[in-house]
């Protein structure tokens, strides 16, 4: 049996599988049974207790975090990144030499991707919950709201999100000329380079809204991809893009750094409403760098 086969044996019948409540590995008797393993069979072995042990953590996480179900465990990176290409409808004039923009990765893996937006709530629980119920995110930050207090976007960096670009000052970018909307995405890369030590390749715009000059914009100041969104959370409830009401394989999700001020509920609330959703559908959390 080769590895791969023995990895996806091992993944489909454990936590994958949608169990959701603990976890969820049932019979681990195999480990008396295959005294000689292998180099390989041993390295899947460790990585499988690997995943039991991370993933009895996040139950006692969940719990202190008041989830009734533990969010679902996401599958190894893809060795192979799906590539990219942008969504039928969204794409604008000469699109194939600029960044794609999507809304869902192509994958047939069962996660979807949470992305965090602007920066104005800083909320010293949401990093701990995320951390706690180790849920990758990816941040896309804007400057007049971040530079209230760089160090929180430090500490979020240094528990190993990825920080991106959502532009200076959230202009509504296809209202301004091709130098100003390089100005605002140009600028934010400097901004994060500085602060962060890192130069984004993932941008956002405001609200969605970007034209041809955007894109072209963004290439110039280093941008490789421009990931929207396919579904919103908020502290009580989930929008929808899709038709469907639904989520799908590799969905991006959006939310916001917002609070009580802004919505009804914290940004805990908020997590615990998307991370209900995506385990009652048999979905887990992904990181999103690992797909791009
Ligand atoms: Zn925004």
């Amino acid at each position: 049996m080769s590895a791969t086969i023995v990895a996806t044996t091992i993944v489909s019948g454990c936590s994958f599988g949608g169990e959701g409540d603990g976890v969820g590995w049932g019979g681990s008797g195999a480990h008396g049974q295959q005294p000689e393993l292998g180099p390989p069979a041993r390295a899947l072995r460790e990585y499988a207790d690997g995943l039991r042990a991370r993933q009895a953590a996040r139950a006692a996480a969940a719990k202190r975090w008041g989830l009734k179900r533990t969010p679902l465990a996401a599958p190894p990176a893809p060795a192979v990144k799906p590539r990219l290409t942008t969504r039928k409808g969204f794409e604008v004039k000469g699109q194939k030499k600029l960044p794609p923009v999507f809304t869902t990765i192509p994958t047939k893996d069962k996660v979807v991707f949470l992305t965090v937006d602007d920066g104005a709530e800083k909320s010293p629980a949401f990093l701990r919950m995320m951390s706690d119920l180790k849920i990758p995110y990816t941040a896309f930050l804007s400057d007049y709201l971040v530079k209230e207090d760089y160090g929180y976007f430090k500490r979020m960096q240094d528990r190993g999100v990825a920080l991106n670009n959502h532009t200076l000052n959230h202009r509504y970018l296809p209202g301004l000329s091709y130098k100003k909307q390089r100005r605002e995405i140009c600028g934010m890369q400097d901004v994060i380079q500085k602060r962060f030590g890192k130069r984004p390749e993932l941008f956002r715009p405001p609200y969605g809204n970007y034209n041809r000059n955007t894109l072209r914009a963004a290439k110039s100041c280093g941008i490789k991809a421009v990931p929207l969104w396919a579904s919103e959370g908020f502290a009580d409830h989930m929008e929808w893009r899709e038709w469907d009401k639904d989520l799908h394989r590799g969905d991006i999700i959006l939310t916001h750094f917002r609070g009580r001020g802004d919505w009804k509920g914290t940004m805990p609330d908020m997590v615990r409403t998307v991370l209900k959703t995506a385990t009652a559908k048999g979905y887990a959390i992904a990181r999103l760098e690992d797909y791009l």
